[in-house]
């Protein structure tokens, strides 16, 4: 049947860095991997990284690997699991010394090493950079590796349904975007890399819109444990109007905050969940906030902060170099995902997740700056060694076919007959989690915002097309988005109660 493709060894889910790091390490061991994701990899969402990736690369500034994981579990509110840090720590020159012999073009320093800066939570120059494009390039290498080790791609496929037999995963059904026809794939392991969930705060997020956490809300459906959903980090620094983020490194390099009257209200290098709160108290006072980088000059701008520039041109309209930087927290990265163990392997027998959509316990309450691209590397290359050791021991199977059950799920939406625009409740979502479900939480805005979720009237789709329908994917995601906000909120009230 042309709609099924089996039996593979492994079917990794998205191709950011994460699915990239995987599907490299598990093809470079003998397994038979497909990398399937919605979009296409450079447009995934480690592309928009820009700080840096943190490795303790040497000691001669003072550092050490040991400072790395304090520094990490501190950051963390002491939530971060000691063995799970002291693992990707312990990891972190190897994953950067892998991108570096992979072709990553770094930023070297006067001796041609590669170079760093600091980053907020940190006395040490500790992140490996390029200028600050560091995701881009990254992602845009693993890619090139990929092609010439000729792994499989399928672009534009939406992961619909996750396939189980016996307790244990057995592969997943997608949306072939492109015709609208289903597609089932029967694989011996899975390894989910689907990204974040941050973006569900509509227009208050440094996320692309499509973080939607999907792979989570499916996890939720079947039971496999989640882990921390109330914790998602806030960026201090979202450009006022669009909330597109102004780098970690502006700040690093010395970047100043100011209020309305000019003055420095909290020290830019703690971690980010404080200096997020000092500028919401502002904020809160009617102060209005900005990043003062004008003091660095032109020329380190350029050198070294070329994206930032050219964002706070076009979207703020102001040029970094002479002008304030208007900025507010937005929403930037989800700490909670799909629960693993130490093997990076779900709460479901085979199924494994790495990168954002995963809480592997390293970051806690509280991301530190430059470890999620290094997660996703150490992590990417453990995952793909471990799911090639958990198929050698599994056997070929007849798996059922679940492509009825899913074609009724679409059949059902089209069904639907109200018509009111669900772009509208997307919006409307972001702006309560943003104001109820934000930076500083209590328990009256957090019933308040579940009951918005609760009260939302069904919509359904006025774009009943087959090929190329993307407001259907766009409408899937903002189910999935619901699911995840209300176990987000029901996870927050059991800490505020
Ligand atoms: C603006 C910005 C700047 C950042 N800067 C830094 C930094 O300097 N340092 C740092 O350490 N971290 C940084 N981060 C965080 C870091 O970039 C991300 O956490 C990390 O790149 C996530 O990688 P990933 O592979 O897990 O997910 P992603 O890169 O988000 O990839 C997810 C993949 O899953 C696919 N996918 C999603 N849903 C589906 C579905 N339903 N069906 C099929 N496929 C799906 C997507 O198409 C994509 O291919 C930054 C984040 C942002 C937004």
């Amino acid at each position: 049947m042309e709609n099924t493709i089996g039996m593979i060894d492994i079917l990794i889910i998205g191709s950011g860095g994460a699915g990239l790091t995987a599907a490299l390490s598990a093809q470079k061991l003998g397994s038979k991997v497909l990398v399937v994701s919605e979009s296409y990899p450079t447009r995934s969402q480690t592309s928009m990284a820009q700080g840096g990736i943190n490795a303790v690369l040497s000691d001669k500034n003072g550092d050490s690997i040991q400072k790395h994981i304090e520094d990490t579990i501190k950051a963390s509110h002491f939530l971060a699991d000691n063995k799970m840090v002291t693992m990707m720590c312990e990891d972190a020159p190897n994953a950067v010394n892998w991108l570096d012999s992979i072709g990553v073009i770094f930023s070297r320093d006067n001796d041609a090493n590669i170079a760093q800066r600091k980053l907020g939570g940190t006395k040490y120059n500790r992140a490996c950079y390029s200028q600050d494009y560091t995701g881009l390039k990254i992602l845009q290498t693993l890619f090139d590796n990929s092609l010439k080790n000729k792994i499989p791609f399928l672009y534009e496929h939406y992961l619909m349904d996750f396939i189980i037999e016996e307790n244990a995963i057995k592969g997943a059904v997608f949306l072939d975007i492109r015709s609208g026809k289903l597609k089932e794939i029967f694989a011996k392991s899975v390894i989910l890399a689907t990204g974040g969930y941050a973006g569900i705060y509509h227009s208050h997020t440094t996320n692309m819109y499509s973080s939607t956490g999907d792979a989570i809300s499916l996890c939720i459906k079947y039971g496999i444990k989640t882990s921390n959903l109330d914790f998602v980090q806030f960026h201090p620094t979202g450009l006022k109007k669009s909330s597109i983020l102004i780098s970690e490194s502006a700040r690093g390099a010395g970047g100043k905050l100011l209020n309305s009257k000019g003055e420095r209200f909290v020290d830019e290098l703690l971690p980010r969940d404080k200096v997020s709160i000092a500028i919401w108290e502002q904020i809160q006072k009617g102060e209005e906030v900005f990043l003062d980088i004008r003091h660095l000059g032109e020329d380190f701008i350029n050198e070294n902060l070329p994206q930032e520039r050219k964002l706070a041109k076009l979207y703020e309209n102001i040029d970094p170099v002479t002008e304030l930087i208007p900025i507010k927290p937005v929403a930037h990265y989800s700490m909670g995902g799909i629960a693993v163990d130490e093997n990076l392997m779900t709460s479901l027998d085979g199924l494994y997740a790495v990168g954002e959509c995963s809480d592997a316990k390293v970051h806690g309450a509280n991301r530190l700056g430059g470890n999620s691209l290094l997660e996703i590397i150490a992590f990417g290359l453990r995952v793909g060694e471990n799911a090639v050791t958990f198929v050698k021991s599994q056997k070929e199977l007849q798996i059922k076919s679940i492509l009825l059950k899913v074609q009724k799920r679409i059949e059902d939406i089209f069904d639907i007959q109200e018509d009111t625009n669900f772009y509208k409740q997307r919006d409307e979502l972001g702006e309560v989690l943003y104001l109820k479900v934000g930076i500083k939480r209590e328990k009256e805005d957090l019933l308040k915002a579940l009951d918005f979720i609760k009260k939302l009237p069904k919509v359904g789709l006025i774009d009943k097309s087959i090929v190329y329908n993307n407001t259907l994917v766009e409408y899937l995601k903002f189910q999935n988005s619901l699911v995840l906000a209300k176990e987000m909120i029901t996870s927050s009230l059991r800490i505020v109660l």
